[in-house]
């Protein structure tokens, strides 16, 4: 049995180098908000081309934090695709702020036509999601920010290192937000996540954010949240990190043998926007007998993921949005054709075939 993911191998691969970080910070006695952590922000801002990157618990409260930071809550309203994991949404709407869902393009980030049909002048800001890996239309999409004045975040959860234009996600908004939730391209050993900015005046009400709203010990500032990043897994983020370039890279030859070998007129591939890049962090492929073309691979061996199967317009969590379905029918349509195929670390030239053979003999 191909799995359609698996973490172990990733370990492995760089178990001394690990084992060593683990080791250091477990004996130096210090384990919240020390030298691990800051030099993996300098490392990380460094990598992704931004001025200031600070550590947080997980990805969902980056997205929170962003928007907390941005001054959005009650009644504004923030522009971000259907067509999203419901992290992305919730990172809005627990600020108290309104989601106002829009259709995907064919690269599954939000159609730059309809982000801008749907400002109106409660409209404070616009979340891009760059989806699977690649990177949203972002010279259109800042475009239409900067001439409504609005903030641009980016949920970079899926997307550590891919670019546009040759300029890397994370980077193309006021506040961009990663998790680094196992199963991600830069992926920690437990929860933890970032944010990104130029601003020196985001960058430290982050900082006091995540820590009780204080910057100096028992000097609170405001009414902050627990959100810090742990000595622990900043220290094996760092190691991933150092390794980020060969991990995606290896990734991409995995989608480039998937495209190579796959040929189905039942099954549409997925493509990579020009001027864009993609990391890969699925591998979508959309079928309209996706049900069926899910069980007859795992019949021969091969197990993958849908995501995701409701989209949160359809959700019981945004209910109160008063969607029904229908509303968004590109998107509901990608629900119910989208399946990821085998995508991990280690995965063997056999297993990438045996995936490719299967899905070619599905009828
Ligand atoms: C994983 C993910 C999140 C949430 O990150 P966590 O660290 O799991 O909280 C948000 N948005 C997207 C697109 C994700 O894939």
């Amino acid at each position: 049995m191909i799995q359609a993911n698996r973490l172990d191998n990733g370990f492995f691969k760089y178990q001394k180098e690990f084992e060593d970080a683990a080791l250091r910070v477990l004996r130096s006695g210090y384990y919240v908000l020390g030298k691990e952590v800051e030099s993996f922000e300098n490392e990380f801002a460094a990598y992704i081309g931004s001025k200031y990157c600070v550590g947080v618990d997980n990805g969902l409260n980056a997205l929170k934090l962003a928007f907390r930071a941005l001054g959005i809550g009650p009644g504004d309203e923030v522009i971000t695709q259907a067509s999203t994991y419901i992290a992305s949404v919730m990172g809005i709407s627990m600020n108290g702020a309104t989601p106002v869902l829009v259709e995907p393009d064919e690269y599954y980030g939000p159609d730059p036509k309809a982000v801008e049909k749907a400002i109106t002048e409660r409209t404070k800001a616009v979340l891009v999601v760059h989806l699977y890996g690649q990177c949203c239309k972002m010279d259109e999409i800042t475009e239409i920010c900067r001439a409504h004045s609005l903030k641009l975040v980016e949920d970079c959860a899926q997307s550590h290192g891919s670019d546009f234009d040759n300029k890397r996600t994370g980077t193309f908004g006021d506040v961009g937000c990663f998790s680094f939730y196992p199963t991600k391209n830069l992926g920690a050993f437990g929860d933890a996540g970032a944010v990104t900015t130029d601003d020196p005046e985001l960058d430290k009400k982050f900082r006091v954010l995540r820590n009780y709203g204080s910057e100096k010990r028992y000097h609170n500032m405001v009414v902050g949240e627990n959100s810090r990043l742990d000595e622990l897994q900043a220290a094996l983020l760092r190691v991933r990190l150092s390794h980020l370039d060969e991990i995606n890279a290896e990734r991409a030859e995995i989608a480039a043998a998937y495209g190579r070998l796959i040929d189905n007129p039942l099954i549409t591939l997925p493509t990579v926007r020009e001027k864009g890049s993609s990391v890969w962090h699925q591998y979508v492929i959309r079928c309209d007998r996706r049900d069926e073309l899910k069980e007859y691979l795992a019949e021969q061996g091969v197990g993958t993921i849908i995501h995701y199967p409701i989209p949160p317009h359809l959700s019981q969590a945004y209910a109160y949005l008063g969607h029904k379905k229908g509303d968004f029918p590109i998107t509901e349509k990608y629900a119910d054709t989208v399946l990821s195929l085998p995508m991990f670390t280690g995965m063997t030239k056999e297993e990438i075939e045996k995936v490719a053979e299967a899905v070619n003999s599905f009828r």
